[in-house]
Protein backbone atom coordinates (compact mmCIF):
# COMPACT_ATOMS: atom_id res chain seq x y z
CA UNK A 1 0.00 0.00 0.00
CA UNK A 2 2.46 2.65 0.72
CA UNK A 3 5.04 1.89 -1.97
CA UNK A 4 7.47 4.56 -3.01
CA UNK A 5 5.36 4.13 -6.84
CA UNK A 6 2.17 5.23 -5.25
CA UNK A 7 3.52 8.26 -3.66
CA UNK A 8 5.44 9.38 -6.60
CA UNK A 9 2.06 9.10 -8.41
CA UNK A 10 1.15 11.51 -6.02
CA UNK A 11 3.24 14.01 -6.33
CA UNK A 12 1.98 15.09 -10.09
CA UNK A 13 -1.22 16.63 -10.57
CA UNK A 14 -2.19 17.13 -13.78
CA UNK A 15 1.23 16.97 -15.24
CA UNK A 16 2.47 19.73 -12.64
CA UNK A 17 4.85 18.36 -10.09
CA UNK A 18 4.12 18.93 -6.85
CA UNK A 19 6.88 19.84 -3.94
CA UNK A 20 6.18 19.63 0.02
CA UNK A 21 7.39 23.21 1.23
CA UNK A 22 6.26 21.79 4.80
CA UNK A 23 8.09 21.16 8.10
CA UNK A 24 8.03 17.54 9.82
CA UNK A 25 5.93 17.87 13.06
CA UNK A 26 7.44 16.05 15.65
CA UNK A 27 8.92 16.47 19.28
CA UNK A 28 12.56 17.23 18.30
CA UNK A 29 10.97 20.50 15.79
CA UNK A 30 12.24 24.00 16.25
CA UNK A 31 10.37 26.21 18.46
CA UNK A 32 9.88 30.06 18.95
CA UNK A 33 10.80 30.94 22.13
CA UNK A 34 8.01 30.33 24.76
CA UNK A 35 5.87 28.14 22.52
CA UNK A 36 5.28 24.99 24.39
CA UNK A 37 6.82 21.20 23.03
CA UNK A 38 5.21 19.18 20.99
CA UNK A 39 3.73 15.70 22.67
CA UNK A 40 2.11 13.11 20.35
CA UNK A 41 0.65 11.12 22.98
CA UNK A 42 -0.43 7.41 21.85
CA UNK A 43 -4.02 7.04 22.30
CA UNK A 44 -4.98 3.48 20.82
CA UNK A 45 -3.32 0.83 20.10
CA UNK A 46 -3.68 -2.03 17.76
CA UNK A 47 -3.19 -4.80 20.51
CA UNK A 48 -5.36 -3.23 22.85
CA UNK A 49 -8.07 -1.35 20.91
CA UNK A 50 -7.73 -3.06 17.05
CA UNK A 51 -6.75 0.53 15.80
CA UNK A 52 -3.71 2.72 16.08
CA UNK A 53 -4.38 6.86 16.83
CA UNK A 54 -3.07 9.69 18.38
CA UNK A 55 -3.51 12.88 20.52
CA UNK A 56 -1.07 16.17 20.07
CA UNK A 57 -0.34 19.05 22.05
CA UNK A 58 1.08 22.22 20.22
CA UNK A 59 0.74 25.68 19.64
CA UNK A 60 -1.32 26.67 16.56
CA UNK A 61 2.33 28.15 15.40
CA UNK A 62 4.22 25.19 15.28
CA UNK A 63 6.19 24.62 12.20
CA UNK A 64 5.02 25.72 8.83
CA UNK A 65 2.02 27.86 9.65
CA UNK A 66 -0.62 30.65 8.90
CA UNK A 67 -0.85 33.58 10.98
CA UNK A 68 -4.14 34.90 10.93
CA UNK A 69 -4.83 38.40 11.14
CA UNK A 70 -6.50 37.94 14.36
CA UNK A 71 -2.24 36.92 15.57
CA UNK A 72 -1.58 40.42 16.48
CA UNK A 73 -4.93 42.23 15.89
CA UNK A 74 -7.32 42.36 18.39
CA UNK A 75 -11.07 41.51 16.96
CA UNK A 76 -9.18 40.96 13.69
CA UNK A 77 -10.14 37.88 11.42
CA UNK A 78 -9.18 34.29 13.27
CA UNK A 79 -7.55 31.17 10.79
CA UNK A 80 -11.56 29.80 10.47
CA UNK A 81 -12.49 33.48 9.56
CA UNK A 82 -10.22 33.75 6.27
CA UNK A 83 -11.98 33.62 2.40
CA UNK A 84 -10.55 29.60 1.64
CA UNK A 85 -10.03 30.91 -1.98
CA UNK A 86 -6.78 32.70 -0.14
CA UNK A 87 -5.42 29.24 0.66
CA UNK A 88 -5.15 28.31 -2.51
CA UNK A 89 -2.57 30.98 -4.54
CA UNK A 90 -2.42 31.07 -8.39
CA UNK A 91 -0.12 33.95 -8.58
CA UNK A 92 2.71 33.38 -6.57
CA UNK A 93 6.51 34.94 -7.47
CA UNK A 94 9.59 33.58 -5.81
CA UNK A 95 11.82 36.09 -4.65
CA UNK A 96 15.65 34.13 -3.59
CA UNK A 97 16.95 37.14 -1.28
CA UNK A 98 20.50 35.67 0.46
CA UNK A 99 20.14 36.62 4.12
CA UNK A 100 22.22 35.60 6.92
CA UNK A 101 21.75 36.16 11.22
CA UNK A 102 19.49 39.25 11.85
CA UNK A 103 19.27 41.03 8.01
CA UNK A 104 16.79 42.58 6.87
CA UNK A 105 14.66 41.90 3.46
CA UNK A 106 14.33 45.69 2.38
CA UNK A 107 12.22 47.36 -0.28
CA UNK A 108 15.24 48.06 -2.27
CA UNK A 109 15.92 44.09 -2.41
CA UNK A 110 12.24 43.53 -3.72
CA UNK A 111 12.25 46.11 -6.72
CA UNK A 112 16.07 44.74 -7.66
CA UNK A 113 14.20 41.11 -8.22
CA UNK A 114 12.42 42.90 -11.25
CA UNK A 115 8.65 41.40 -10.24
CA UNK A 116 5.68 42.37 -11.20
CA UNK A 117 3.28 42.68 -8.48
CA UNK A 118 -0.36 43.00 -8.94
CA UNK A 119 -3.10 42.88 -6.45
CA UNK A 120 -3.80 39.85 -4.66
CA UNK A 121 -0.39 38.51 -5.97
CA UNK A 122 1.49 36.13 -3.03
CA UNK A 123 5.37 36.15 -2.36
CA UNK A 124 7.72 33.76 -0.56
CA UNK A 125 10.99 34.67 0.54
CA UNK A 126 13.26 32.21 0.13
CA UNK A 127 16.78 33.84 2.21
CA UNK A 128 18.43 30.39 2.75
CA UNK A 129 17.75 30.57 6.31
CA UNK A 130 16.14 26.72 6.29
CA UNK A 131 19.42 25.79 5.58
CA UNK A 132 20.29 26.73 8.94
CA UNK A 133 17.47 24.46 10.59
CA UNK A 134 20.02 22.18 12.21
CA UNK A 135 21.76 24.85 13.76
CA UNK A 136 20.97 26.95 17.47
CA UNK A 137 20.50 30.35 15.36
CA UNK A 138 17.63 29.30 13.52
CA UNK A 139 15.43 30.59 16.13
CA UNK A 140 17.09 33.39 17.32
CA UNK A 141 19.19 35.37 15.21
CA UNK A 142 16.67 34.49 11.74
CA UNK A 143 16.46 36.99 8.83
CA UNK A 144 12.88 39.22 8.34
CA UNK A 145 11.52 41.84 6.52
CA UNK A 146 12.33 45.64 7.48
CA UNK A 147 9.19 47.27 8.26
CA UNK A 148 9.72 49.58 5.22
CA UNK A 149 9.07 46.71 3.30
CA UNK A 150 6.14 45.27 5.01
CA UNK A 151 4.35 48.79 3.51
CA UNK A 152 5.47 48.82 0.84
CA UNK A 153 3.73 44.94 0.04
CA UNK A 154 0.81 46.37 1.56
CA UNK A 155 0.35 49.42 -0.24
CA UNK A 156 0.40 46.30 -3.64
CA UNK A 157 -2.84 44.49 -1.75
CA UNK A 158 -1.23 41.17 -1.78
CA UNK A 159 -3.19 38.27 -0.29
CA UNK A 160 -0.07 36.32 1.62
CA UNK A 161 3.76 36.81 2.71
CA UNK A 162 5.67 33.55 3.49
CA UNK A 163 9.41 33.15 4.58
CA UNK A 164 11.94 30.12 5.19
CA UNK A 165 12.46 31.49 9.12
CA UNK A 166 10.62 31.14 11.86
CA UNK A 167 9.37 34.79 11.70
CA UNK A 168 8.52 37.22 9.26
CA UNK A 169 10.51 39.42 11.97
CA UNK A 170 14.40 39.69 12.11
CA UNK A 171 14.87 38.19 15.29
CA UNK A 172 16.15 41.65 15.90
CA UNK A 173 12.65 42.63 16.55
CA UNK A 174 10.97 42.31 20.00
CA UNK A 175 7.95 44.26 18.80
CA UNK A 176 6.89 42.29 15.72
CA UNK A 177 6.24 45.48 13.93
CA UNK A 178 6.26 43.40 10.89
CA UNK A 179 3.73 41.22 12.01
CA UNK A 180 1.49 44.07 12.99
CA UNK A 181 1.64 45.78 9.60
CA UNK A 182 1.01 42.87 7.10
CA UNK A 183 -2.17 41.29 9.73
CA UNK A 184 -3.74 44.81 9.54
CA UNK A 185 -3.52 44.74 6.07
CA UNK A 186 -5.13 41.80 6.17
CA UNK A 187 -1.96 39.85 4.71
CA UNK A 188 -1.74 36.54 6.17
CA UNK A 189 1.88 35.58 6.72
CA UNK A 190 3.39 31.74 6.12
CA UNK A 191 6.44 30.94 8.60
CA UNK A 192 8.29 28.09 8.21
CA UNK A 193 8.60 27.21 4.96
CA UNK A 194 11.06 25.35 3.29
CA UNK A 195 12.20 23.10 0.42
CA UNK A 196 12.65 26.07 -1.66
CA UNK A 197 15.46 25.35 -3.38
CA UNK A 198 13.81 22.65 -5.25
CA UNK A 199 11.86 25.07 -6.79
CA UNK A 200 13.83 26.39 -10.04
CA UNK A 201 10.95 29.19 -10.96
CA UNK A 202 9.84 32.18 -10.71
CA UNK A 203 6.66 31.50 -10.61
CA UNK A 204 4.67 29.05 -9.41
CA UNK A 205 1.38 28.07 -7.24
CA UNK A 206 0.78 28.04 -3.80
CA UNK A 207 -2.02 25.55 -2.05
CA UNK A 208 -1.28 26.24 1.74
CA UNK A 209 -4.45 24.60 3.89
CA UNK A 210 -4.63 25.40 7.67
CA UNK A 211 -7.12 23.52 9.71
CA UNK A 212 -10.79 24.71 10.47
CA UNK A 213 -9.75 25.50 14.50
CA UNK A 214 -12.71 27.70 15.62
CA UNK A 215 -11.24 31.32 16.42
CA UNK A 216 -7.96 30.32 16.34
CA UNK A 217 -4.91 32.88 15.87
CA UNK A 218 -3.39 30.35 13.14
CA UNK A 219 -2.72 26.80 12.23
CA UNK A 220 -0.17 24.59 10.82
CA UNK A 221 -0.43 24.25 7.36
CA UNK A 222 0.51 21.41 4.73
CA UNK A 223 2.54 23.41 2.22
CA UNK A 224 2.21 22.52 -1.60
CA UNK A 225 3.61 24.36 -4.29
CA UNK A 226 2.60 23.31 -7.36
CA UNK A 227 5.34 23.68 -10.60
ZN1 LIG B 1 2.91 32.40 13.73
Amino acid sequence: MYSSEIIKKEMQFENNMIIDLSQSINSNIKLYPGSPNVYFLKWSKYSIDGYDSEAIFLSTHTGTHIDAPSHFIEGAAPIDNIDVNRFVMKNVHLLKIFKSSNQLITIEDIINSDIDIKENDSIVFSTGWEHNYNSDNYINANPGLSPEAAIYLSNKKINAVAIDSPSIDSAMESEFPVHKILLKNDIIIIENICNLAQIDKKKFKLIAIPLKLLGASGSPVRALAII
